[in-house]
């Protein structure tokens, strides 16, 4: 099975180089103001030691890589200033995950103090990156589909239909519904039936299709309702609605059944509404002791204690 978040394994890509990595602070103590990427949403903060293994050593030689550049303004190797004493006096461990699509940074950073006077800090961190879902699987965990839909809402046009379907149900569930999806073929042209709590029941047509809904769309689909004997039409399309289509619903709302439409546009603002209730923990992000984590060196200074 795919999966939407990755850490990097080598080097952070040129797609995520362009965006502006975490304003790292220089105090140990203070929160990073750290942002997604693809969503601009804070993210949720997860401070745990115990989240992965970083040893002494994977400090020790950010610091002598640091110390052997011809270009480091500080005293050579060997200098008490700069020989590690061999120990972490602080540690930091953070996972930043953006709430609605699950992109995460991992933030390592720890304070090394120097035989004499002087304090080296060095954060380390790996990201996650967006690796492309096989969306025409429609076994797909569905809060993956959100999540990634969210951060690539241009995908839709070539997720599965079915898989299109099942999302669809699923977002209108976080809406108080009992979504239930149809069987795939031979639906009738009902591919969701809502049951509200007054007793109602709704039935949905779910279309992924790049073509804007035509008006016989909507007329072949007050057809389905009449038959089912729905009480109500939700239309969701993957594209948007012709002007036609959008007559066609309003003229059957105030004189037959309400039919509502949702277009793409509309269909995004309500996943983001819903996707809270969904929040990512750390064990969505695949991280374990067991497979250590590649970090990257985002930060390298240090506290002079004179
Ligand atoms: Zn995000």
């Amino acid at each position: 099975m795919s999966t939407a978040r990755r850490h990097v394994p080598s080097n952070i890509p040129p797609s995520l180089m362009r965006c502006e990595l975490p304003g790292w602070r220089y105090r140990i103590e203070d929160e990073d103001d750290v942002r997604c990427v693809y969503c601009g949403h804070a993210m949720d903060d997860h401070y745990d030691l115990n989240q992965w293994s970083v040893s002494f050593e994977d400090y020790a030689s950010i610091h002598e890589q640091a110390i052997r550049d011809p270009e480091f303004p500080g005293p050579p190797l060997g200098h008490p200033h700069v020989v590690l004493r061999g120990d972490i006096i602080e540690r930091k461990t953070c996972l930043h995950i953006c709430p609605f699509c699950g992109w995460w940074i991992a933030e390592d950073r720890a304070v090394l103090p120097a035989m004499q006077w002087q304090h080296w800090v060095v954060t380390l961190a790996s990201m996650s990156i967006l690796q492309d879902l096989a969306l025409n699987d429609i076994d797909l965990p569905l809060q993956e589909v959100r999540r990634y839909l969210i951060r690539k809402f241009e995908a839709r046009a070539s997720i599965h239909p079915r898989l299109f379907e099942l999302t669809v149900a699923s977002v209108l569930s976080d809406f108080g519904y009992k979504a239930t999806a149809t069987a795939y073929s031979n639906d009738g042209g009902v591919d969701v039936v809502l049951d509200d709590d007054s007793g109602g029941r709704i039935g949905v047509q779910v279309k992924r299709q790049r073509r804007s809904v035509e008006v016989e769309q909507i007329r072949a689909f007050l057809g389905a309702l009449i038959m089912g004997n729905f009480t109500a039409g939700i239309f969701v399309s993957s594209s948007r609605f012709r002007r036609g289509a959008i007559r066609a619903a309003q003229k059957c709302s105030e004189s037959i059944m309400p039919i509502e439409l949702i277009d793409a546009n509309r269909f995004l603002d309500m996943l983001g509404s819903v996707q809270l209730k969904h929040k990512p923990v750390p064990e969505d992000c695949g991280i374990t002791r067991t497979e250590p984590l590649k970090f990257h060196c985002v930060n390298y200074s240090h506290l002079n204690t004179l």
